[in-house]
This record gives C-alpha cells, structure tokens and sequence, in this order.
C-alpha cells in the first residue's frame, strides 16, 4: 500500500504550504482576543480588525495544523440537513432564512479570495452528489426542489446513466450537480488568510494555548502559555480542536476525525478514464466519502469516515483503499503517498452556530464543512464581537443541542457509533444499493 516515499500523518498540502510558526510575541491587552488561527479566527480578526478594533491572534500549537491546512479542498455550501429537518430544528422561518444564505455565503467567500489576493488554486469546477442509493436520489429529487424554491444556488439532477460524463462506475443510483461549488488548496488558502492578517498588523502568537480565562469587570484576563492578555472581548475559533477551558462549547461541538489518502502519481489517461468531469466528488452514504483530482490534475485524493474515532493511520488508509476500489476496482493495489486525519467539529443539528456564550463570541460546529462556512462565520463572529451590524446571519438562529449520551469532555459516545454505522447503517445502505444496482441491470436487458 505504502513505498518507501510514502509520508504517512503528512498531509499532501504540506508539501506546497506547510503551516509555519510566527514569531510575535504576546501584548499585554486587546481590544479583541481571537482564540485558534484557523479559518474562523483569521476570518475573525481581519473583520474585527477592520472596525477599528486592536485585534490579537492566539494559537496553541501553529497556525494551520488544525482541520484548516488538512481538508479536502472543497468549497461549497448548503445546509446539511432537509428544509423538514432544519424547520423541526429552529422553525420554519430560520430554515427558510439558512437556504436562502447559502448563495450569498458562496459569493462571500469568493470575492473574498479575490479581494485579498489569494492565491490558492481556486477553480470553479463543480460539486457532485452521488446518491448511493435509490432512495438517497429519490431525497435529492426533493432537496433540488427546495433548493430552487428557497435559495438563489444552481443545481441539476442526473440519473444513473447522466452521471459517466464525470464518474466512470456502475455504483451510484443517480446525483445532484452544484455547478458554482469549486476546488481549492487548503493550506495555500489559509496561507493567504496569514497574509492578509499580518498585512493588517495584526498580531498572530504561535504556542500560545489559552489556559484560563476570568472576567475581570467588563473585560477578560486570559492566561496562554505565553503569558497573561487582557481582552475587552473574545472570540473562540476552535471548532474540533476545542477542549478545556471551553466545557460548555465542548459539549455542544465534538471532534469527528476524518482521514484522507493521496495516490502516487497516476498516468492522466488513467484518471481521465475514472474521474472525466474533474468536478469535486461527494457520497450520499453516511459512510461519506469524498474525493477529487489534486490541483495539477495528477493524483486521487480520497477522503471519508473510515472510523469516527482514533484509528492507527494505516488501518484507516487501508479502509480508505478498499472503499475505493470498491468505486473504481482498478485502484484496488495503488500505492498511496500521504495519509492523515484530522478533527472535523461536529455540532449535534449538523449545523454551524454564530453566537455568544458567558460573554464568548464564537462561530464553530462546521460540521466538515468550512471551506466556505468558517471564514464566512469567522467574519460574522468578528463583527459580533465589536457591534458592527454585518453580523446578521441565520446562523445565529439556530442553536448548539446538547446531546444525552454525550457526558464527558471526550466524546465516548463516537466507540458505540462507530459500531452502529460500521455493523449496522453501512451493511443496510449496501444491501439497498446492490437491489438498486440489479434492479437498473434487469431494465437494461
Ligand atoms: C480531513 C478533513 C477534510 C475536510 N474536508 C473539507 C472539505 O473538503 N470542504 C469543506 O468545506 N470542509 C472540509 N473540512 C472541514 C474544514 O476543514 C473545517 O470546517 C475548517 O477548517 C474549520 O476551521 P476552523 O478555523 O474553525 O478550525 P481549525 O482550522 O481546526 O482551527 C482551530 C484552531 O484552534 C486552535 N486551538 C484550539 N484550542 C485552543 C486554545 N485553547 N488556545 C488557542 N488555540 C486553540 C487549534 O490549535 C486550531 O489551530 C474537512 C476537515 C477535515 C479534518
């Protein structure tokens, strides 16, 4: 599976843009502590920052090794959940109110890479949805309709056969197509967000983990492992790396790993016969994989649930493998360059939350989905944090649900379902897709 080349817990964006540490040091006050550098943070500071405010940046290891250098890259939003699902939630209003904000959560974070100049491989390929099932299709069918009823967001729907155009298999029932959703290189996008956060001067402290914070009047006294800030306001931007102080956010938001593979370098007549459409790919299954071409066009990138919680790295890329060669079976032996994880901060609605708790502006529960959200979010809890009226959003509709099996700051629940999907979910979506698949075969006879 591996070689002697191969870089196992290295994700293949380092290879062009490792995170690298600052070397700032820590001032003793701000007007606005922003706590984690990843995509929320930074997207935090440079909205707070450009209200006037004195904006600081603490990171407890460096800035980017949290989910923001190591995800898939691809950039899209919509909400989750069914517009059913987010009105039983938060109320049909505020569901109507999450739809309609996709679109402009999308442009957002567009112009944004445009305006500050970001250079990160950005590519308006496309999005697909493969339905796993055709049940899942039939889901899709429906959700298209509300995508076109509520929101400004293309979309088209393909049946088994329109899918080959941009996947060459026999195992997906049919898809949804987001043709404005695109492609990016993580670590160079947040690479760019440092850019333009130090071109602020902005102060960003690596190694700088906050330990305890205390309200002190107005104001918060926030210890790092640098030393002591004083803060008027703070904004938390730690979403699946959170832990303690933050207990009340660590119960509402969870750290789901999700692992990726890189292939070696394939011959492109060989990726042009498996993935044509070059488009980002997504599954239905709750499985979830997800996969794409690299930004040169020259490797997989495979990504999915192979175990919701810590797994040895090459067990889990061996699961990963497997799952995709159940897609592709010509892929069954590649040989794979990189594998890694990284921790995803699932919210118990599968939804994001933009809000304040015991005096703390936040944005998390991404959800594995931030590309887009957490910068757009980011902006919004930046702009709560100094009062500036930008920081409207549905997102500060819905809410953070507790969950009842979910008691301690671990997440043990995730051991029990692990086996629930594993055992149970997984065999009856496979069982579903093989009727579907021998189904469409008889039509076709
Ligand atoms: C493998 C993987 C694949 C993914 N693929 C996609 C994708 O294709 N498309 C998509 O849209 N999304 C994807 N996501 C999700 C996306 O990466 C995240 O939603 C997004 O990066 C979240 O950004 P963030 O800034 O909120 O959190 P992070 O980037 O995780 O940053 C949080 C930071 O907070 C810091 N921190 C934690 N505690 C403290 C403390 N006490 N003091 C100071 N600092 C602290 C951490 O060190 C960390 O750097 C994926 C995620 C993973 C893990």
């Amino acid at each position: 599976m591996f070689n002697g080349e191969s870089k196992i817990g290295h994700p293949y964006w380092w290879e062009q843009a490792r995170p690298t540490v600052t070397s700032d040091e820590l001032p003793a006050r701000c007007d606005v502590l922003v706590i984690g550098a990843g995509y929320t943070g930074l997207s935090a500071a440079i909205a707070a920052q450009a209200c006037g405010a004195r904006v600081v940046v603490v990171e407890a290891g460096v800035p980017g090794e949290g989910a923001s250098s190591r995800n898939g890259g691809m950039f899209g939003a919509h909400p989750r959940l069914s517009w059913d699902k987010l009105a039983a939630l938060f109320g049909p209003d505020t569901a109507d109110a999450l739809f309609a904000e996709a679109g402009p959560a999308l442009s957002w974070a567009t112009r944004f890479i445009a305006t500050e100049g970001i250079d990160c491989d950005f590519q308006t390929t496309g999005r697909i949805q493969l339905a796993w099932s055709g049940s899942h299709h039939a889901a899709q069918r429906r959700l298209a309709t509300t995508i076109q009823t509520k929101s400004d967001v293309d979309v088209a729907l393909l049946d088994r056969a329109g899918i080959s155009a941009d996947i060459v298999t026999d195992r997906y029932a049919g898809a949804l197509v987001f043709p404005d959703h695109g492609a990016l290189h993580p670590a160079k996008y947040h690479r760019g967000m440092m850019r333009a956060v130090k071109r602020r001067g902005v102060p960003l402290v690596s190694h700088a983990r906050v330990e305890a914070l205390t309200r002190a009047g107005t104001r918060f006294e926030v210890d790092t492992a640098k030393g002591r800030i004083l803060a008027d306001k703070v904004v938390l931007a730690t979403n699946g790396y959170t832990t303690r102080p933050f207990g009340w956010h660590m119960k509402r938001v969870f750290p789901l790993p999700s692992y990726m593979i890189a292939t070696q370098s394939l011959p492109p007549d060989m990726l042009a016969a498996l993935a044509p459409g070059r488009r980002m790919m997504v599954e239905t299954r709750a499985r979830h994989s997800y996969f794409r071409l690299s930004p040169d066009g020259t490797r997989l990138l495979f990504g999915g649930r192979a175990s919701m919680r810590d797994l040895p790295l090459a067990q889990a890329a061996a699961r990963l493998r497997s799952t995709m060669a159940e897609i592709w079976p010509s892929l069954k032996d590649v040989t794979l360059s990189h594998a890694w994880t990284g921790n995803t901060g699932y919210s118990f609605a599968h939804m994001p939350h933009v809000g304040v708790q015991d005096g703390l502006c936040f944005a998390m529960g991404f959800s594995g989905s931030g590309t887009v959200m957490a910068p757009y979010l980011g902006a919004k809890a930046g702009y709560l944090a100094v009062g500036d009226v930008r920081a409207d959003t549905a997102y500060a509709r819905t809410h953070l649900p507790r969950h009842v099996l979910h008691l301690f700051d671990r997440p043990h629940f995730l051991t029990a379902a692990d086996l629930w999907y594993r055992y149970w979910v997984d065999r009856a979506e496979n069982r579903q897709a093989r009727r579907d698949r021998a189904r469409a075969t008889q039509k076709q006879h």
